[in-house]
């Protein structure tokens, strides 16, 4: 028997984001991806969630580097905030790493790692790790699917990857290595997938299907202004709406920081390919005509302060939307997103403008495969063992069936969440087991609100009841004696009831926990805390007994 391999999932098993595992040999700790999620509407207040770094800290001497399989925001995301706590090199493709690198550099990080560029089909050692870096199609260039070879056997990790077959870039997903490494002595053991589509049938449109729907646009609207939102990170569709534009005879103005800054990454490492010429600076839209121009942009996910946010409620310097204007949203919106979203949209149309959206137009294609994709992976790999991962639960059980279809035996199909520790060890026989521990490390939602605070449950919970039900506080002074009312009992309140509309509801209320805290007297209370439950409960049955609400009830007693 070999000595055991371990993988600790302490991310996106259970959610779309904060993608992270660590796979564990002789004792050392490779984090393939952090990520971050976007706070859900039921997070008031929170920026960002975060996997629960407690078992990376707990075994920081451990941590030989950290790899990025491309630099999506829910594998990159959370790397700034790790290298607070340790310090290590991070690997990936010199795209993923340049993408990744900004958010690192703004938190002041960037002297906490050392950034190590990874070529395509390389294999190489990192520490005691042995990976090959295979290339995959996904929405951002330069994505990596791995192989790792480990004394347990290979594990191979498909990324987030689809199989597009005519590719933007030509690098297609490559099938034939990953076949041929299956077909080594021993095979795959384990393989790990993109549960992302997992419920959709059929295949993932190929991303040059974007291509010929942006020139349909262009040629439907000669005289509008085109406005299109992409993610920033996306340089395969900014290249695309950049070629379509050139081709139209616009002018290309690029908007937005990480816009601006990936269209530079992108042109410096020969991605994007845009002649000077058709390139303009914002402030120089307003003299060209609307068919003059096309404006590349963030803002796809109704970020409230974003470029096109800006545009829609004319608060934008140089470019205010209307009727000229066609605005074309080139992305889903990621979950947690939605509401905003809709609200842009929502807000577009108010201003004027045309439209187009995935839910309209064939304006934005997945970078996620399709169950065809998923079992056509499956197949080539034939994995000894199946574990579906990045998805929401529904996802991962509906990708362990698409394996059990194509004939991966039922118990070798494991359905692991975050917080789970797979280990993995060969067998004399030459195949490996593998061991699930479930819930082996804390694996919770950190939530960050502001630049690091990370905001605990009980805040979180609070703050949804204060949303939700409002808060009632009453103020009353005692006789510290008699226990008898001085001045009050006084209501203030937000969120339960607009208090000049409801004037009589208050007085009603008053008397409530008047009636109350002389009961209490009567019957010969006079201490401090009696009295305070008094103010507190009196005043909550009444409000649940005649509005149906339960507000959080502060009662403030004063003693004279
Ligand atoms: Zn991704
Ligand atoms: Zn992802």
């Amino acid at each position: 028997m070999s000595s055991p391999v371990r993988i600790v999932f302490l991310g996106g098993l259970g959610e779309i984001g904060r993608n992270c595992f660590c796979l564990e040999v002789d004792d050392r700790i490779l984090v393939v991806d952090c990520g971050i999620m976007f706070p859900e509407s039921d997070m008031p207040g929170i920026d960002l969630v975060l996997p629960d770094f407690t078992y990376l800290r707990e075994n920081a001497d451990r941590v030989e580097a950290a790899f990025l399989t491309h630099a999506h925001e829910d594998h990159a995301g959370g790397l700034a905030f790790l290298l607070r706590d340790i310090s290590f090199p991070i690997y990936g493709s010199a795209l993923s790493l340049g993408l990744a690198r900004n958010r690192i550099e703004e938190a002041g990080m960037l002297g906490r790692t050392e950034m190590i560029p990874l070529h395509d089909g390389e294999r190489r050692m990192i520490g005691p790790f042995d990976c090959e870096f295979i290339p995959v199609t996904h929405s951002v260039p330069h994505a990596f699917a791995t192989a790792y070879h480990t004394p347990a056997g290979t594990i191979m990790h498909s990324g987030d990857f689809k199989l597009d077959p005519t590719p933007v870039d030509g690098r297609k997903t490559d099938l034939s290595l990953m076949g041929a490494i299956a077909k080594r002595s021993g095979g795959v053991k384990l393989l790990l997938s993109d549960s992302t589509n997992a419920c959709r049938p059929g295949f993932t449109p190929s991303e040059s299907t974007v291509g010929d729907t942006l020139r349909t646009v262009f040629r439907d609207y000669p005289n509008q202004r085109l406005i299109v939102a992409s993610f920033a990170s996306h340089l395969h569709r900014v290249r695309q709406v950049a070629e379509a534009a050139v081709t139209a005879g616009r002018k290309i103005a690029f908007l937005g920081r990480s816009m601006v800054n990936n269209v530079a990454l992108g042109r410096e490492m020969g991605m994007l390919d845009v002649p000077v010429s058709s390139v303009i600076d914002i402030d120089e839209v307003p003299r060209y005509t609307p068919g003059e121009v096309c404006i590349i942009c963030t803002g796809s996910q109704g970020e409230p302060m974003s470029a096109l946010s800006l545009m829609a409620a004319h608060e934008h310097k140089h470019v205010k939307i209307s009727s000229d204007d066609v605005v074309v949203i080139s992305a889903h919106a990621i979950p947690g997103n939605e509401i905003n979203v809709t609200r842009i949209i929502d807000s577009l149309h108010r201003a004027g403008a045309e439209v187009l959206h995935g839910g309209s137009s064939p304006v934005h294609v997945s970078g996620h495969a399709s169950q065809e994709e998923l079992k056509m992976l499956l197949n080539i790999v034939q994995p000894e063992w199946f574990v579906p991962v990045h998805g929401e639960y529904t996802h991962m059980v509906h990708h362990a069936r698409l394996a059990e279809q194509v004939g991966v035996p039922k118990d070798h199909v494991l359905i692991a969440e975050d917080g789970d520790m797979l280990t993995l060890v060969l067998q004399d026989d030459g195949t490996t087991s593998i061991d699930i521990d479930r819930r082996a490390v804390p694996s919770g939602f950190l939530y960050v609100d502001g630049i690091v605070g990370d905001v605990g449950q009980g805040v979180l919970r609070d703050r949804r009841n204060l949303a939700e039900e409002g808060l009632v506080v009453v103020i009353v002074t005692v006789d510290s004696t008699t226990g008898e009312v001085v001045t009050g009992p006084e209501i203030v309140t937000r969120g339960w009831v607009y208090a000049p509309e409801a004037e009589d509801l208050l007085e009603d209320a008053k008397a409530a926990v008047l009636a109350s805290l002389r009961e209490a007297t009567d019957e010969g209370a006079t201490d401090f805390d009696t009295l305070r439950r008094h103010a507190r409960r009196s005043p909550g049955k009444f409000i649940n007994e005649r509005t149906k609400r339960r507000p959080a009830v502060i009662p403030v007693v004063m003693e004279v």
